[in-house]
């Protein structure tokens, strides 16, 4: 495979019932769940930023699976508190029994970890794909993050064997024109010598201002960045690529 080329993959779609297993606080606005059950044999997800659906009655919403543990036949999904929506509800009630239908992920995308330095920006919904990255990185290559938050409350401590520079952006100091943050952000990133991998996952029109600024202002290549809406302001169940 030549360097830095990306891996697209297509995996068996398949409707799985898993049952809670755990539910625990990480932060104020981070809830962490665990699930298990027989149908998570098979399941694959080879992708950091790889999405599921979850199915809430008629609505279903895209996660992360933040984790999985196929000797343990567990999945983790980490879920960003906000005022309201189905994935909302359904996750205020949730306790150990409680069942959720999943489907996906349908494909992947694997960026190979061949690139000299990464930098990863989002807010709290891409929390749970940035953590994932950072436990599959090489020991010692440059890693940094923009990660808008509510407040100082929400930072978490990620493991990981990289060199892991976070910038935790707490909106209840920083204001909240989160485009504006990131942007005065990407102004202070001193870029690390060679060539870098970009990944923005956040609320429609930020991803977009981000992705704009890290392509058309500092010319990084289109090709070596992935970009995607996870969220939009006043709209439900969205979801778009920005690339
Ligand atoms: C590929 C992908 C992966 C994702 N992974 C995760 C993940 O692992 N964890 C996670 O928490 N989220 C993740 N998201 C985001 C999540 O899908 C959305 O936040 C989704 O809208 C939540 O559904 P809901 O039922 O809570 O709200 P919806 O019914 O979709 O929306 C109701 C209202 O809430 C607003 N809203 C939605 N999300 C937020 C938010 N975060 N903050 C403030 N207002 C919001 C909407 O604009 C709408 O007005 C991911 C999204 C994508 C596309």
């Amino acid at each position: 495979m030549n360097r830095h080329e990306f891996q697209r993959m297509r995996h068996e779609l398949r409707r799985r019932t898993l049952t809670v297993t755990q539910v625990q606080p990480l932060s104020p606005r981070m809830t962490r769940v665990e699930f298990a059950g027989e149908d998570l044999k098979g399941f694959v997800s080879p992708a950091f930023d790889d999405h599921i659906k979850l199915f809430f009655g008629d609505a279903m919403r895209d996660f992360t699976p933040r984790r999985f543990d196929a000797s343990r036949g567990t999945l983790t999904i980490d879920f960003a508190l906000h005022a309201d929506g189905p994935a909302m509800r359904w996750v205020r009630s949730a306790k150990p029994g409680t069942q959720l239908e999943i489907g996906g992920p349908r494909g992947s995308i694997v960026v190979p970890d061949d690139f000299d330095w990464y930098l990863l920006v989002c807010d709290e919904t891409g929390l749970p794909a940035l953590g994932r990255k950072l436990e599959e990185l090489r020991a010692g290559v440059p890693v940094t993050g923009l990660v808008s938050v509510a407040s100082a409350a929400e930072e978490q401590a990620l493991q990981t064997r990289a060199q892991w520079n976070p910038r935790w952006l707490p909106r209840e100091v920083l204001g909240e024109d989160v485009a504006a943050t990131l942007r005065q952000a990407l102004g202070d990133f001193v870029r690390p010598k060679g060539e870098g991998f970009v990944w923005i996952a956040a609320e429609s029109s930020v991803a977009r201002a981000v992705r704009d600024e890290v392509v058309g202002k500092y010319k990084h290549p289109a090709e070596w960045v992935k970009a995607a809406s996870y969220w939009k302001r006043g709209e439900a169940d969205s979801h778009e690529r920005l690339d």
